[in-house]
């Protein structure tokens, strides 16, 4: 199970593709890219191997600047193209390892206003609560803050907005996510090793924080939403 974001000034399909392939080692059984081209908001998910993904976006291109990738270690829900990752409702997508403890409430409570599910993850409740934000006039980063507010339990986790080709709001309780630093670019990935390719300057994200990313850098926040600084590090992994 991994996790990888880029904002790019390139095509950034390929470039998630091989950053999950080096989070292979992990395990996974799906996978799947969300991507935020010209403003819109789309996404490809495959069962299986990456090749799986891959195949599926040869035949049906995923364009796009921006984007966040995941693979899968299934906890709620069977291994299926539905319950893969990203997650999208209405203007939001988010991947998401971990565990969300209180699923079955916010399901619950979710479903009363309305919520249509389309899958049996955990993950779901998060973009259906973002989503449900996002259409009470709140805007992306007051929509992610507000969700992570309900949360409980254990995860990493990366957003990406419809209209929004130069946002990306990562944040991790529990799981590791770690920033990389471009030229012009940003990068979200679970570990170094993820980002290896694509550069070698990260910030660790500490237990609590979350950022808000765009290609200009990282405005990170701490568990009580005070704005804070990570120490930027050169991490030498083998590329
Ligand atoms: N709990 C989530 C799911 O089952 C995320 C699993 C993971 O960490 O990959 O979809």
């Amino acid at each position: 199970c991994g996790i990888v974001g880029v904002l790019g000034n390139h095509e950034v399909s390929p470039l998630i593709l091989d950053a999950l392939k080096r989070l292979e080692y992990r395990g996974y059984d799906s996978a799947g890219i969300a991507t935020v081209n010209r403003g819109h908001l789309d996404r490809r998910r495959a069962v299986g191997k990456l090749i799986n993904l891959s195949d599926v976006m040869v035949h049906d291109t995923l364009p796009g600047r921006s984007g966040i990738g995941h693979t899968r270690w299934a906890t709620h829900g069977a291994a299926t193209v539905e319950n893969a990752h990203p997650h999208q409702v209405g203007r939001v997508a988010v991947v998401h390892n971990g565990i969300i403890e209180n699923y079955r409430a916010l399901r619950d409570e979710l479903g009363t206003a309305g919520a249509q599910f389309s899958s049996e993850t955990d993950t779901e409740t998060i973009v259906q609560l973002t989503s449900s934000y996002l259409d009470q006039g709140m805007t992306p980063v007051q929509a992610a803050r507000a969700t992570l507010k309900r949360l409980e339990g254990a995860f990493a986790l990366a957003f990406l907005f419809e209209g929004e080709d130069d946002l990306m709001i990562g944040a991790r309780r529990g799981s590791p996510l770690a920033i990389g630093h471009g030229d012009g670019e940003m990068f979200l990935g679970s570990d170094a090793i993820a980002l290896a390719p694509m550069t070698d300057r990260i910030t660790y994200l500490e237990d609590g924080d979350w950022a808000v990313i765009t290609r200009a850098g990282a405005q990170i926040f701490d568990a009580d939403d005070r704005q804070t600084n990570r120490r930027l590090q050169h991490i030498n992994v083998e590329a």
